[in-house]
């Protein structure tokens, strides 16, 4: 019998919840949180509100104020500070919280799903569309959405940051008050960060469970009070779950439990969990746009692509290319010296582009040869497709981590105020341990997979070499060339 169906067997039998008999760690401590949120699930009302007016005012109050001088600092000037609250503060700080409490940003403080679903009660709640249901769509969203931030330079204009925020936060009240009854079809299906949350949360310490479980696939269904339409029963995985708490119900014999576990073993015990082909992709596409969304400003490859592509576009004779671009679409603003023209546009993202897939390219190649060797050894009946699934995971901490060191550089500069350092220190050591969590995981996937002890050795290698390609490709968009 496969690892996976002999999981599924017993994971059919009813779990007992109560007291320190709740599976996983600390069940005494997982109890007092259930007990805890359950208490106050219709408080989170005024959460969500008090985060959705500081969001429009981070978002649109540095457009009305006059331009920070030079030197301010975050604390001399509100459009500094709110640069650094979704910079510095929100940005790295919700992803480094899903390892702790898996998605609880999106279920207990979002504005900008909370504001979708509220819109959602208001509207005429159509079916969720096939094509937004296709599971590639909140891929493109991603791709979309990084590349716009990059042509717009949202990390350092206010108008980039309501472009970009300002405009999800309206698509997100728009696809909640037009579709699903009573659901978050902009959480399951477009947010940007969705999938990336979704992703990384496999790896966080907190899950949701259900008590009567019932073997089967991870299916999609409205007929659910989730919000995210999960099969609450099926339900294995942590990708969906965004936290709301709606199906705890701590006095009920049914519904599900909150459960602590080990960062990490959920993706150690993929195979058990409902692992998915597209998420995999989208780890390795994700992984490198991001990575070539910082490596344009940091490596000198970036200007001779840009003198070779002006050469190339000059020869056709399209000397438009010299011209600005719209502001909605690239970064114009003269006042700060920085005018982007469609050269620009198109050096940018075509870089991004070229990295994201080169680095698909290079893990895509890694994983299948560690698949193809482990499946050599390994005597369990996977095929190599699942093996491929399972083993892209590995590579999930040490993208986590270089996206988190790189698009949240600006949480660590105040360490700067004890030693001068102290922040490349502890960067460094930040990526060390995700570089390591990844080597850790890749080798636990393959016990999964049926491999014994030394059998492990040789099919391990392809997937480090992967993970250390990760790794060092962030090295100078995090710690400069
Ligand atoms: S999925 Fe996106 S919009 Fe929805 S709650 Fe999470 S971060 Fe917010
Ligand atoms: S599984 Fe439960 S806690 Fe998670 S999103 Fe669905 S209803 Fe909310």
């Amino acid at each position: 019998m496969s690892t996976s169906l002999a999981a599924e067997r017993l994971a059919a039998i009813p779990v007992q919840v109560q007291g320190a008999d709740r599976p996983g760690c600390l069940p005494k401590l997982a109890g007092w949180l259930e007990g805890f949120f359950v208490a106050q699930r219709e408080r989170l009302f005024w959460v969500h509100l008090a985060f959705f007016l500081a969001f429009l005012a981070l978002i649109f109050l540095p457009l009305l104020l006059p331009e920070p001088p030079e030197e301010a600092g975050i604390f001399d000037h509100f459009t500094r500070f709110a640069n650094f609250a979704l910079w510095g503060l929100w940005f790295p700080l919700v992803f480094l919280s899903v390892l702790f409490s898996g998605r609880s940003w999106c279920g207990l403080m979002c504005p900008m799903g909370a504001a979708a679903e509220w819109a959602n009660r208001k509207g005429p709640q159509r079916p969720i569309p096939a094509w937004m249901r296709w599971e590639g769509t909140p891929i493109l969203s991603f791709l979309l959405i990084t590349l716009l931030g990059q042509t717009l330079g949202v990390r350092d204009h206010p108008e980039a940051i309501a472009e970009i925020f300002g405009g999800t936060l309206l698509i997100a009240i728009l696809v909640g008050f037009f579709y699903g009854r009573a659901k978050r079809a902009w959480c399951r299906h477009l947010c940007p960060i969705g999938l990336l949350l979704g992703v990384f949360s496999r790896l966080g310490a907190v899950q949701f469970a259900p008590k009567k479980p019932k073997p089967g696939s991870d299916r999609w269904t409205e007929k659910t009070p989730c919000p995210t339409m999960i099969d609450l029963p099926r339900k294995r995985a942590s990708r969906h779950c965004i936290q709301c708490f709606r199906c705890v119900h701590p006095e009920k014999r049914g519904g599900l439990f909150l459960q602590l576990r080990r960062p990490g073993e959920e993706i150690e015990r993929i195979q058990d969990h409902h692992p998915n082909a597209y998420e995999v992709w989208f780890l390795f596409l994700g992984t490198g746009i991001a990575l070539g969304g910082f490596l344009w400003l940091a490596l000198p490859s970036y200007w001779d692509l840009r003198e070779w592509a002006a050469n190339w576009f000059f020869d056709q004779g399209w000397f438009w290319v010299g011209e600005p671009g719209p502001a909605w679409l690239m970064s114009v603003h003269p006042d700060r010296r920085e005018v982007f023209t469609w050269l620009d546009f198109f050096s940018i993202s075509g870089f991004m582009l070229g990295w994201m897939l080169g680095l698909t390219a290079l893990l895509a190649s890694t994983t299948a040869l560690s698949a193809w060797l482990a499946g050599r050894f390994a005597q369990d009946g996977l095929r190599w497709k699942e093996r491929f699934v399972g083993l892209g995971y590995q590579y999930a901490p040490v993208a986590m981590v270089s996206l988190v060191l790189g698009l949240g550089a600006a949480l660590f500069q105040p360490l700067a105020d004890w030693h001068p350092e102290l922040p490349a220190l502890v960067k460094t050591l930040f990526f060390l341990a995700g570089l390591f969590w990844s080597l850790w995981l890749g080798d636990r996937i393959l016990r999964q997979q049926g491999l014994r002890g030394v059998q492990r050795f040789l099919p391990a290698l392809p997937g480090m070499l992967g993970s250390l390609a990760v790794g060092f490709a962030w090295w100078p968009g995090i710690f400069g060339v």
